[in-house]
């Protein structure tokens, strides 16, 4: 057996692309981080040779031992990591990512059909959560289950929760999902449980985006209130892709068995390696800090961005992540996501509330977990927004006239040239 440079340079080489792409740009992208090497140790380790269908301790194939004990221990620092007591709590680690775990969920409390209320994918929701448009239903959430969406009220962009209370009074759901992909404040999780059991619905929290911050008490905790909380592994909580389902007792059999024999197979066990050792890393002081500091970047770009003029969503952060609208800016999100990419500023074009056309969104959605992991600190992130900045008056001027194209080669030209002094970089990226 040799070497992947032996074996297959083709995808070395790529990885290797990829990983100066990643240590050399400004990654933005609110759902993306960059995990541990001992996690990634974890992730390309034999684990991932061993079949396992079923749960520690009843497996349907032999040589299980270790692979027992990766489990187990990954459930004990899942629950220890949100302060969960097992005897109320139990937490299934298996889903293989975020949206299957989501599809666990709706899976084992509800019969097809059934009716479920989640944030509307254009004010920040996620597809998962039961999007449908008037010519098809996008994702299997909406062909199996009938979903009203609830909505951001406009003019503040905040949920309306007042609004929420009365479609649910008349939809009747048998779950409400708190959870978004791209909103920048609290959940108020009391009210939403209110909500709830007015209609006698599950409630159902999806903390994908900001689980790393939950675990650090950083923003409020979604379990005082959930019946089930789901999460991706891989965006703040800083862990491989993945998912988990934590669930109240009562419906630990329901669960399981939803996402073994219901949806999935064997367990991807490498993954489930790294999420202890994240789940480890996530019980530590210097987590909490770098949670913290997550915030506080995410606020002192915040604050630079609206000196510099632009209108945040909601007007501002308490979590990870800023959604800029680009509208009053005079450029769309589709545009200035093309200009940032060309200057090495990795985020996604966004909707924001009141945009017409999903396909040419009119904001961007900007988060910190990544370059905080690489260390930067509220100044840093005052020069991304003076960096963003200087690329959106560039795609101002080239969505206005041609003449932008030659401003935009000096200015990609300018950033290469100074990248290219940062030999540290280099250095890193070559490792
Ligand atoms: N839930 C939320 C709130 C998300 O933002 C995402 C992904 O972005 C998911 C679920 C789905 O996760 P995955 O992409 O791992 O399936």
């Amino acid at each position: 057996d040799g070497s992947l440079d032996e074996v297959d340079p083709e995808i070395a080489s790529i990885i290797r692309q990829e990983k100066r792409r990643q240590v050399t740009g400004l990654e933005l992208i609110a759902s993306e981080n960059f995990t541990s090497r001992a996690v990634m140790a974890a992730v390309g380790s034999c684990m991932t040779n061993k079949y396992s269908e079923g749960l520690p301790g009843a497996r349907y194939y032999g040589g299980n031992e270790f692979i027992d004990q990766a489990e187990s221990l990954c459930q004990s620092r899942a629950l220890a990591a949100f302060g969960l007591d097992p005897a109320e709590w139990g937490v299934n680690v298996q889903p293989h990512s975020g949206s299957p775990a989501n599809f666990a969920v709706y899976t084992a409390l509800l019969k097809p059909h059934d009716r479920i209320m989640g944030l509307d994918l254009p004010h920040g929701g996620h597809l998962t959560h039961g999007f449908w448009t008037a010519k098809r239903r996008v994702s299997a959430t909406s062909v199996y289950f009938e979903s009203m969406p609830y909505r951001l009220d406009e003019a503040t962009g905040l949920v309306d929760y007042e609004a929420l209370a009365r479609s649910a009074a008349l939809f009747r759901p048998r779950l409400i999902i708190a959870g978004a992909s791209a909103y920048s404040r609290d959940f108020d999780y009391a009210r939403m449980r209110g909500i709830a059991d007015a209609s006698g619905a599950y409630l159902m929290a999806d903390m994908a985006h900001i689980s790393g911050l939950v675990a650090a008490g950083v923003v409020a905790s979604p379990f005082h209130h959930a019946d089930v909380v789901t999460t991706t592994s891989h965006k703040s909580l800083r862990g491989p892709r993945g998912g988990l389902i934590f669930f109240r007792k009562a419906l630990e059999a329901a669960i399981n068995q939803a996402v073994f024999p219901g949806i999935q197979g064997g367990p991807h066990n490498h993954t489930i390696s790294g999420l202890a050792v994240a789940l480890k890393q996530a019980a530590s002081p210097e987590f909490r800090a770098y949670q913290q500091q997550v915030v506080a970047n995410a606020r002192a770009l915040a604050a630079r961005l609206q000196k510099l003029g632009y209108t945040l969503v909601s007007g501002g952060t308490d979590n990870h992540l800023l959604l800029v609208d680009l509208k009053p800016a005079g450029i769309d999100g589709a545009r200035a996501q093309h200009v940032l990419d060309a200057v090495h500023i990795t985020l996604n074009k966004n909707s924001v509330p009141g945009d017409r056309s999903a396909v040419i969104p009119g904001g961007v959605r900007i988060g910190s977990p990544a370059l905080t992991t690489r260390g930067l600190r509220e100044t840093d992130f005052e020069r991304v927004g003076d960096m963003f900045h200087a690329a959106i008056g560039i795609a101002r001027d080239l969505a206005a006239s041609t003449p932008g194209e030659g401003k935009l080669r000096d200015f990609v030209a300018h950033l290469e040239a100074q990248r290219g002094q940062r030999a540290d970089l280099a250095a890193l990226a070559a490792e």
